[in-house]
C-alpha cells in the first residue's frame, strides 16, 4: 500500500485550504503532482457543507480587515488572537478573496465590513469555485469516508474507515467543531486528537441563541430591540455585548445575544443560573434619561408616558412599551406631569435594566460554531504542527477558538487550514527528501 504524503480529513473550510497550499507548497518544492499525493477524506457526498449553509445561503466568506484588525474585531480572546496571528499573515482576507475571483466569484464588502459574493451568486457558487481548485491541485477527494480511527504507527499514520485503512506520512485534522452535526461535523477529530495524546478543551456553545425559562410572550416573537446592550448577570458577574437583541418563541436570538452566547453559557454553566437583561438606552447614563425624562415633562407634561416612550428617537419598539409599563408599575394612562419620583425612578430603572428572563440553556448543537477544542498550548502557531506527535497538523474549527459574527470564522478556518497546508507539505516534502525519496510499503 503506498503512503499518502499529505492526508487531510475533513473537506470543509479548513481542510479544502490545508489541501490547495499543500500542493501550492510541493509545486514550489518543484515536487511534481504525480509524486506527492494529497487525499482529503470526507465522510458527506459533497464538501464544504458548513459553507453552503452559511450566512443564510448567502455565505459571509470573510472581512475586509488587515490581519491585524481581524483579530482585533473578530476573535474576543487574547490568547485565540495570539495564536491565529501568524496563520491570518499568512493567507489573509484578500488573499482568500483573489483565490475566489480567479474563479469567477466576485465578492463585495458592505459597509458593516462583512464580505459576501456579490448579488446572483451564493455559498453554493463560493463551494464549486473550491471544488474547481481541488481539481487544478490534483488533490484526490474521497468522499462518503467516515474516518473512525487514527492511530500514529512507527513511521505513518494508520487512518481507518469502516472498511479502509490509509497510511500518511503527514496528517492534517480538520474535522471542525460539534454545532449543527447534520453537516457532517461531530467533534470526531477531538476524539482523534485526544487519542493521539493531546488535550481537549471541551466544546462549548458560541454564536447561539439563548433559551429563557418562561418563553417570551408571543406578541414579542420576532420583535427586535435596536442597538441596545445585551446584559448577563450571575453570581455578582456581569457582562454585556452591544447590538441588536430578538425576542424569539422560545427565548433570545440576533447579533448581540448570539455574540454574547460564549460568556452567557459559560457564566450559567459555573454558577448553575443566570439572568438576562437589556439596556434599552444604552447610550444615556441613568442621570442623562432622566434629564431627557424631566425635560420632556417641562416641554409638554400633558403627554402620556407611553406616548413619550414611544416617540423617543432610539427608544424601544412600540409592542415592548405595555411590558415596560407593567413592569414599572406604571398605568397605561398616565400623564409625563403625573409621573410621581417612586415611578419616574422605577420607569429609569426599568428601561436601563429591562428583564429579559433567565437562561434555560444555550444549545451547543444551534452554534453558529462551537468554542473549544484541541488545546491552543500545544499546537505551534506558526505551523499548525502538533508538538506532542510530530507529522500531525491540526486546522480549523476543531482548534481551541471561536470568533464573532462576520466572516471571521471562515476566514479563521481557511486560514488555518491554508498555513496547516503549506507546513505540512514542506514538512512531508523534508521528510521523503529524507527517507532518500523512497515511498514505502507497510
Ligand atoms: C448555520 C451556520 C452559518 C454560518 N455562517 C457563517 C458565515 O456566514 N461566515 C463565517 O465566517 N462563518 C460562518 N459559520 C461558521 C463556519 O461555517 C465554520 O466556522 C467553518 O465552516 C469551519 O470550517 P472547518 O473546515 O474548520 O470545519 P467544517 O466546515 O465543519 O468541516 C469539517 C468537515 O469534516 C468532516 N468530518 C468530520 N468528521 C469526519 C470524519 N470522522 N471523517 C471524515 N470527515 C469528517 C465534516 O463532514 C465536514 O465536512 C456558520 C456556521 C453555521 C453552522
Amino acid at each position: 500500500m503506498r503512503i499518502i504524503d499529505i492526508l487531510i480529513v475533513g473537506g470543509g473550510a479548513a481542510g479544502m485550504l490545508a489541501a490547495v497550499a499543500a500542493r501550492d507548497r510541493a509545486r514550489k518544492l518543484r515536487i511534481p503532482d504525480k509524486d506527492f499525493s494529497i487525499v482529503i477524506l470526507e465522510r458527506n457526498r459533497l464538501p464544504g457543507e458548513k459553507i453552503r449553509i452559511s450566512g443564510g445561503g448567502r455565505c459571509n466568506v470573510t472581512h475586509a480587515a488587515e490581519p491585524d484588525e481581524l483579530l482585533a474585531k473578530g476573535f474576543l480572546r487574547k490568547g485565540e488572537q495570539r495564536f491565529l496571528r501568524h496563520a491570518l499573515h499568512a493567507f489573509g482576507s484578500d488573499d482568500l478573496l483573489a483565490m475566489l475571483e480567479r474563479q469567477g466569484v466576485r465578492c463585495e464588502a458592505r459597509p458593516d465590513g462583512k464580505v459576501f459574493p456579490v448579488a446572483g451568486l451564493s455559498a453554493s457558487d463560493v463551494v464549486r469555485a473550491f471544488e474547481r481548485i481541488l481539481e487544478e491541485c490534483s488533490v484526490r477527494l474521497e468522499y462518503g469516508c467516515m474516518v473512525s480511527s487514527v492511530e500514529r504507527t512507527e513511521n505513518a499514520f494508520a487512518v481507518r474507515t469502516d472498511d479502509r485503512t490509509f497510511r500518511a506520512s503527514v496528517l492534517i485534522l480538520a474535522t471542525g467543531g460539534v454545532s449543527y452535526p447534520s453537516t457532517g461535523s461531530r467533534g470526531d477529530g477531538l476524539f482523534f486528537a485526544r487519542r493521539l495524546g493531546h488535550s481537549v478543551v471541551r466544546a462549548s456553545p458560541a454564536l447561539a441563541p439563548v433559551l429563557t425559562m418562561d418563553t417570551p410572550p408571543s406578541e414579542l416573537a420576532g420583535v427586535s430591540l435596536r442597538s441596545a446592550a445585551f446584559i448577563a448577570s450571575s453570581g455578582g458577574k456581569q457582562t454585556s455585548r452591544r447590538g441588536d437583541v430578538l425576542f424569539t418563541h422560545r427565548g433570545l436570538s440576533g447579533p448581540a445575544v448570539l455574540s454574547l452566547s460564549r460568556e452567557v453559557a459559560e457564566l450559567f454553566g459555573t454558577q448553575g443560573n443566570c439572568l438576562l437583561f437589556a439596556d434599552l438606552f444604552a447610550d444615556l447614563d441613568q442621570d442623562a434619561l432622566q434629564e431627557t425624562l424631566l425635560a420632556e415633562t417641562r416641554r409638554s407634561g400633558a403627554k402620556m408616558v407611553r406616548k413619550f416612550l414611544q416617540h423617543c428617537p432610539d427608544g424601544p419598539p412600540a409592542a415592548l412599551i405595555p411590558f415596560i409599563m407593567r413592569h414599572a408599575g406604571i398605568p397605561a394612562d398616565v400623564q409625563l406631569s403625573g409621573l410621581e419620583r417612586g415611578k419616574r425612578i422605577s420607569l429609569l430603572q426599568t428601561l436601563k435594566r429591562f428583564p429579559l428572563g433567565s437562561v434555560k440553556s444555550v444549545p451547543l448543537e444551534k452554534g453558529e460554531v462551537s468554542a473549544g477544542g484541541v488545546s491552543l498550548g500545544e499546537v505551534n502557531p506558526k505551523t499548525m504542527q502538533s508538538l506532542i506527535v510530530p507529522g500531525l497538523f491540526f486546522a480549523g474549527e476543531l482548534l481551541d477558538y471561536a470568533g464573532e459574527i462576520g466572516g471571521f470564522n471562515l476566514q479563521a478556518a481557511f486560514s488555518t487550514g491554508w498555513l496547516a497546508g503549506r507546513e505540512a507539505s514542506g514538512e512531508g516534502g523534508d521528510r521523503r527528501r529524507e527517507s532518500g525519496d523512497r515511498r514505502n510499503e507497510f
